[in-house]
């Protein structure tokens, strides 16, 4: 039987690996870093950080084929109830009007109107600067207003489900440790430390960033577009009171206790926080930056005394595209490349939120190739 060469071993080319391996092809995965896991990786030393704040959208296909499959490592809920909203320099656990946004979930938002002109036509204009505040958690965009409504309003109904995600004790790297023990099993070939210049005779997916799936696919024209992300990751000693997690509704900053459900993460008495703002255009890195470090003064009094350890850091398009109005999921790169070739991840045309799309993607490209297997 023909093999199939698998570039790129984050959760794309893994879930892609394990599903066509299942369906009985042969397959090499060819991962350029010293681990499977990409983005989804985790970096331990006396702190499990991901990068930036990771959840699992637990209400979807790709939630439902880890549990099935066996596949979900051990999770928790964060805890709503130590969440904080700051708004108008103040910190509160709901702000008027939020309720009404959160449970507009099942109304219909159109793809061709902006989310700004929509949700002030549908909750006037205080309360529409709260919707697009509250939107900038699940888009990580820096304004979710010019996006496409329908794009946001899925976004936010997705978000204002009961207990909608799940947090990975341990960091992602477990989800990414069991995705790759089951591809083993499989009887997949992991190779790491191989970075692929070109493309391989044969049937081949490609599960790479945008920019190297260009060059690989030798389309210079390849593109999605999403946004850049500013990053904090601070260790604090922890406060009673302290927040479990802290959305700033004005600032479009969101910071989130990892600790809070699994203190294995961190030192004992320390807090690891995860915290993360989107880069407005033009808006320098130090700026967004700044934005959260406000946050943080605000929902987590005298960190900066606290905190024992920290890293910054900057993402740029990586999170996930984000769609303008008049575009849909669908107008993203095609998986199906031609003559055996597919490009799957979290930036091509399959439907879901973040690491949802890497999952539509895989299982629509696995079914393609084992069409063409012997
Ligand atoms: C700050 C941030 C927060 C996020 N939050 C969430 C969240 O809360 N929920 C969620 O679902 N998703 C979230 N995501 C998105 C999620 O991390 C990604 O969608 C997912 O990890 C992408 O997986 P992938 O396999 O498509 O790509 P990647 O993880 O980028 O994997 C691509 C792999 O290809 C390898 N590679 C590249 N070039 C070559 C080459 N030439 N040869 C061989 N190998 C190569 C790379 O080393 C890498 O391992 C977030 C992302 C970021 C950056």
């Amino acid at each position: 039987m023909q093999e199939v060469t698998i570039i790129g071993a984050g959760l794309s080319g893994l879930i892609a690996a394990i599903q066509i391996a299942e369906g009985g092809g042969r397959v090499v995965v060819h991962e350029a870093g010293a681990k499977p896991g990409g983005r989804a990786r985790t970096d331990v030393s006396n702190h499990r950080v991901n990068l930036g704040p990771h959840a699992i959208y637990r209400r979807g296909h790709f939630g439902d084929w880890l549990m099935q499959n066996d596949l979900l490592p051990k999770v928790y809920y964060p805890s709503l109830l130590g969440l904080r909203l700051l708004s108008g320099g103040r910190s509160r656990r709901m702000v008027p009007g939020l309720p009404k946004v959160m449970s507009s979930g099942k109304r219909e938002a159109p793809v061709d109107e902006s989310y700004r002109s929509w949700a002030t036509r549908e909750f006037g204009t205080d309360v529409a600067k709260l919707a697009i505040g509250f939107a900038s958690l699940p888009t990580y965009h820096p304004d979710p207003g010019i996006l496409s409504a329908a794009f946001v309003q899925e976004r936010i109904a997705r978000s204002s489900e009961w207990r909608p995600v799940w947090y990975v004790s341990g960091g992602w790297i477990t989800l990414v440790d069991k995705l790759a023990a089951r591809a083993e099993a499989f009887g997949v070939e992991i190779v790491t430390r191989s970075k692929l210049a070109e493309l391989p005779d044969g049937l081949c997916v490609v599960a790479t960033d945008i920019p190297t799936a260009a060059k690989l696919l030798n389309d210079p024209g390849l593109a999605s577009p999403g946004p850049d992300n500013a990053l904090l990751d601070v260790s604090i000693k922890k406060r009673r009171g302290d927040p479990t997690a802290v959305l700033d509704v004005d600032g479009h900053v969101y910071i989130s206790s990892f600790s809070a459900g699994d203190p294995s993460i961190a030192p004992k008495g320390e807090w690891l926080l995860q915290a993360v703002a989107g880069i407005g255009e033009g808006e320098a890195v130090d700026t967004a930056r700044g934005r959260i470090e406000a946050a943080m003064d605000v929902g987590y009094k005298g960190w900066r005394n606290r905190a024992v350890w920290q890293r910054k850091g900057v993402t740029r398009n990586t999170v996930g595209p984000c769609e303008m109005p008049g575009t849909t999921w669908r107008d993203r790169p095609a998986i199906d490349r031609g003559h055996g070739r597919w490009l799957i991840g979290s930036h091509v045309a399959a439907p879901g939120i973040l690491a949802e799309t890497c999952f539509e993607s895989a299982k629509t490209a696995a079914v393609m190739v084992l069409s063409k297997l012997d």
